[in-house]
């Protein structure tokens, strides 16, 4: 169980530099979900020095009276939810932080663009189509149970996120399911592309094998997979095999996104590069 802790905050509104918001909102710092391929997990700037990623919550309490007061003076014409947090974590059930948050944007007319892997969002359709969420990128995968408890047991299962996505596309909702992180010889695509029917595009991120933990993260698939190990350690020296690896994943994608006549986008890190995605090709 994570240590929750409420606590005050000074700005809340905060400039970036991705290119989804002016600004971007963290009702929280730290996630009970604890992924371990989390790329907050390694920055010192936007997580606590001393606790491990997943053990602690600070709920920042004041930060829609923030917000209130930060949108007169900065009026934000977009902004980027969940760049550092989850927003939809369980303990915000009981504070419901988010909820204010996004009541205040629809308030006042400020678009905002969602980052989620959390169930929970399907409670806040009332505040999803009021015409101000611009798109939610919701996190998806596909692995086995017991490897999915090791990587990221504390997350909602996949079938639910797939039933949420959708019932919400349903409503009128733009979600772009957000396959992320592909895990080599162990992510099954397969077939996934038309699980979301009326979705307009689906969005791949392959492993991002510069995290500072993934020599744990391969100990973790090997525990289940060891015949894996050698695969992976190849994967983080050899230049070549890296790369014929990944587009051998992208011509996977393009087949079977022809096959679903479904849009697509593909993400891969560059071998040895921890920021440069090369970006791929869409169908359309
Ligand atoms: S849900 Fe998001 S913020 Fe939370 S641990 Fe997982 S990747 Fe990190």
């Amino acid at each position: 169980m994570p240590e929750f802790r409420t606590v005050k905050i000074s700005r809340i509104l905060n400039p970036t530099s991705i290119d989804l918001g002016e600004y971007v909102i963290n009702p929280y710092m730290g996630c009970e979900f604890a992924c371990l391929y989390c790329y907050v997990r390694f920055n010192k700037v936007i997580s606590r020095k001393k606790d491990p990623w997943g053990t602690y919550v600070d709920i920042r309490v004041n930060a829609p009276q923030l917000l209130e007061k930060e949108i007169l003076l900065k009026k934000p014409s977009s902004v980027l939810l969940g760049s550092t947090t989850e927003c939809f974590q369980d303990i915000e059930k009981k504070y419901k932080i988010t909820k204010q948050i996004l009541e205040i944007l629809n308030r006042y007319k400020v678009y905002f663009t969602i980052l989620t892997r959390s169930t929970y969002l399907r409670e806040y359709i009332g505040l999803l189509n009021k015409g101000f969420c611009k798109k939610i990128y919701f996190t998806i995968n596909n692995i086995h149970p017991s490897l999915k408890a090791r990587l990221e047991g504390k997350s909602h299962p996949y079938d639910e996120r797939f039933k949420v996505i959708n019932e919400l596309i349903d409503k009128g909702i733009d979600i772009i399911p957000y396959f992320s992180p592909i895990l080599p010889w162990v992510s099954d695509f397969k077939g996934l592309l038309s699980e979301f029917p009326k979705a307009r595009s689906i969005e791949f991120e392959g492993l991002n094998f510069r995290v500072g933990n993934i020599e744990k993260i391969i100990d973790t698939i090997s525990s289940l997979y060891p015949h894996l190990r050698p695969r992976y350690e190849r994967l983080l020296k050899d230049r070549l095999y890296y790369n014929e690896f990944w587009n051998s994943v992208k011509k996977d994608i393009l087949k079977e996104a022809k096959i679903a006549k479904k849009n697509y986008n593909v993400y891969i890190h560059n071998f040895g590069s921890y920021f440069n995605n090369a970006y791929s090709e869409k169908l359309s």
